[in-house]
């Protein structure tokens, strides 16, 4: 979910309810975490980041997002492995 996302779900409750509970602030705290992409998006991006890495140029500074989330993220970082091992034959 996207953080205007959820600010919008937080405006549509009751006034009562309206404030922050521990799970939103959870939640909210594992949205910055993530920091605004999922595996979805690091899926679409990994051949781009690939590439990049594949060039000797700086993929982590390039794309700092993705590098993030395959940092933390073991099943993206699999994938962008076998990736990089498929770019790494072909070359
Ligand atoms: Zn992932």
């Amino acid at each position: 979910m996207r953080l205007i996302d959820w600010f919008k779900q937080l405006g549509k409750k009751k006034r009562a309810e309206r404030e922050l509970t521990d799970t939103d602030c959870l939640d909210l705290i594992r949205y910055l975490e993530n920091c605004d992409v999922d595996c979805e998006e690091v899926f679409n991006a990994i051949d781009q980041y690939a590439e990049i890495e594949i060039r000797k140029e700086d993929a982590a500074r390039l794309m700092p997002l993705i590098h993030q989330h395959l940092e933390t993220c073991s099943g993206c970082n699999d994938q962008y492995e076998a990736l990089l091992d498929v770019l790494a034959k072909v070359k």
